[in-house]
């Protein structure tokens, strides 16, 4: 219960400033008084939900019929949940927190291809980011953030500027996606989807609450999202990495390496220099073989740091026996930030060089750079709200 009960702190008073129904409806919950504590309805399972039910005198049967409104029909407002009786509609309000965090702002980016949301859970901290991305050869991608700021200090990416706040709940891991998949069936698209740990924050520095989401999203009776169709990225924490093998074999691991050479690794990611490459790249390579998947290794080409023809060959040579693809990633402009993005012409020398020697790799181009939604931009938005 202790979630619970952070959560329902957490979501105080709320109104959601959407300008769709949903948010009419809620406009109308949030602001109402409230007197004494309530779970968030995003904290609870249904069994969990059903226990508290029947401690009220309530049929536990009816946590069943809740959850399918809120997770299959996207209806979070009680009072329209018609199967229930007009008196129970009323009742339950005053035992659950049906509100939804303020959204601060939502930002759609010039080739619609992304859609940047922010969403504060509490007043007196930065908003949290999610990013709702759509690509025409694959199912839209959900990224949520798993923390607010990060402890990590990656030199090319804007959360870190903000240092570490706190960790997520996993209930606010989960109303991110239960909002990016509320707002496809709002768009008519088809609700099925991938999800990635790529927001703000180090997901495997969180790992109690990611496991908690991930588990939810993965449910049937709530989100039913194959293992497949997940991946948790990070920094290169070995002992995470590890705990993704033996934990969540199925989803995807993805890793940001960003340099073959260890000073220059140390130089744009220091608080990784503790973790020699090589270590890394073993960790990887033994999640591989326990697990069988593919892994991802990320990239981020940065202008005349990395990009060189000699760092590209070393790369080629630490994984040369490890089967895995490469995401090269542009450098995103971040406004905390020194370092450049590299000319067309130095990333495809890159990309060719590693092409060359058989890699699997992909220059990727980042949705929403010009909302800063692109990877390592969330949060250079802080003052301009
Ligand atoms: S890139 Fe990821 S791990 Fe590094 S500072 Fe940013 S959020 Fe943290």
């Amino acid at each position: 219960m202790k979630n619970q009960e952070n959560n329902m702190n957490n979501h105080g008073n709320d109104v959601n400033n959407q300008g769709n129904d949903m948010n009419n409806q809620m406009n109308k919950i949030n602001t109402e008084e409230k007197t004494t504590p309530r779970p968030w309805i995003f904290s609870l399972t249904t069994k969990e939900l059903g226990l508290i039910l029947k401690s009220k005198g309530k049929k536990a049967y009816r946590a069943k019929q809740i959850m399918e409104w809120i997770y299959e029909k996207f209806q979070i407002n009680p009072e329209k949940m018609s199967n229930l009786s007009l008196d129970f509609r009323k009742e339950i309000n005053e035992i659950i927190d049906f509100s939804l965090p303020k959204m601060i702002k939502q930002k759609i980016s010039h080739d619609k291809s992304a859609t940047k949301f922010a969403f504060s859970f509490l007043s007196d901290e930065p908003p949290v980011e999610s990013v709702l991305m759509f690509n025409r050869k694959r199912k839209p991608t959900l990224c949520v953030s798993s923390q607010i700021g990060c402890a990590l200090k990656c030199t090319f990416c804007s959360t870190a500027a903000m240092g570490f706040i706190r960790n997520l709940t996993a209930a606010e891991i989960i109303f991110q996606v239960w909002f990016m998949r509320k707002e496809l069936e709002r768009r008519n698209f088809n609700i099925s989807h991938n999800i990635v740990f790529m927001g703000m924050g180090e997901p495997l520095l969180n790992k109690k609450e990611i496991a908690q989401a991930i588990d939810v999203f993965h449910d049937d009776s709530r989100f039913g999202i194959s293992w497949r169709n997940m991946t948790i990225s990070t920094a290169g924490l070995l002992d995470g990495i590890k705990w993704m093998a033996e934990n969540y074999p199925q989803i995807n691991l993805a890793v940001s390496l960003n340099s073959p050479v260890q000073q220059v690794r140390n130089e744009i990611m220091p608080t990784q220099a503790s973790a020699p490459i090589k270590r890394v790249v073993d960790e990887i390579r033994n999640h591989a073989k326990i697990t069988g998947r593919l892994p991802t290794i990320e990239y981020v080409l940065l202008k005349g740091v990395n990009t060189g023809r000699t760092q590209a060959l070393s790369l080629a040579k630490i994984l040369e026996d490890l089967d895995c693809r490469i995401n090269l990633i542009p450098f995103n402009p971040t406004t905390n930030s020194k370092l450049q993005t590299p000319e067309l012409e130095e990333q495809e020398f890159f990309l060719n060089l590693l092409k060359e020697r058989g890699m699997k790799v992909t220059l990727r181009r980042s949705s929403g750079k010009d909302i800063n939604a692109g990877c390592g931009q969330l949060a250079t938005e802080l003052s301009d709200n």
